[in-house]
């Protein structure tokens, strides 16, 4: 498989040029015409893999056809992750992409200051990357005035199994019901425990599952 049969747009192939990633990874080639089709996909993936790409790049493609930013808009698209430490490895791997003119990002985690991550999100913002805790502290101290997630048309929860291991599944779940129910819905996990499976019966659609 090359990158010109994903049905990515010209700008992101550009910059998969330069970054160097001559063919897309097994998980890449695999997910990525699965998710850029609309279907919700469960990916049972490691890390360094390379799903990282394979839910942002057809995030980025899906947020292409929305509307421009409005002050105070929330997410388009929300990724959930377990550690502030993936959380910011997703959003820089979001940024080589949206340099020139791209949907903004903004990263949300705890053990630091809360308050730039407030001003951001009041802004408004096409993505938003999280973790559980904090998203969840945010959304319910301000009743709303910060963000919300009624634009959240595509959904990703990253390493699914590890935030179950962290006891973030209430959170979880009342994060997805503040989306949109006609939401895309993607869910990565390196295993994929019972736990995990009941989790995303209750949240995907007819989704594809997809092992590397
Ligand atoms: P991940 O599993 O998403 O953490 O990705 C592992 C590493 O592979 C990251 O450093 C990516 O920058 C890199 N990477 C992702 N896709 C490709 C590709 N198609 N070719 C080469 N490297 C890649």
């Amino acid at each position: 498989k090359t990158w010109h049969q994903t049905g990515l747009t010209t700008k992101i192939l550009e910059t998969i040029k330069k970054l160097n990633y001559e063919k897309p990874m097994p998980i890449q080639a695999q997910a990525l015409p699965v998710i850029m089709s609309g279907r919700d996909c469960i990916g049972i993936a490691k890390t360094g893999s390379g799903k990282t790409l394979a839910f942002v790049l057809p995030m980025l493609r899906h947020i292409k056809d929305q509307p421009p930013l409005m002050p105070g808009d929330g997410p388009i698209g929300l990724i959930m992750a377990p550690t502030r430490e993936l959380v910011q490895q997703i959003h820089s791997d979001i940024k080589k992409f949206t340099k020139v003119m791209g949907p903004s990002c903004v990263p949300v985690y705890g053990g630091s200051g809360v308050a730039q991550q407030i001003s951001d999100l009041k802004r408004g913002t096409e993505i938003v990357v999280c973790t559980p805790g904090r998203m969840i502290d945010i959304l319910c101290t301000s009743a709303g005035k910060i963000t919300n997630l009624r634009r959240v048309t595509y959904l990703v929860m990253d390493e699914a199994d590890r935030m179950f291991d962290m006891g973030f599944e209430p959170q979880i779940t009342r994060i997805v019901q503040n989306t949109r129910p006609d939401r895309q819905t993607v869910l990565f996990s390196a295993t994929f425990p019972r736990q995990v499976e009941i989790l995303a019966r209750k949240v995907l659609d007819k989704p594809v599952e997809i092992q590397v």
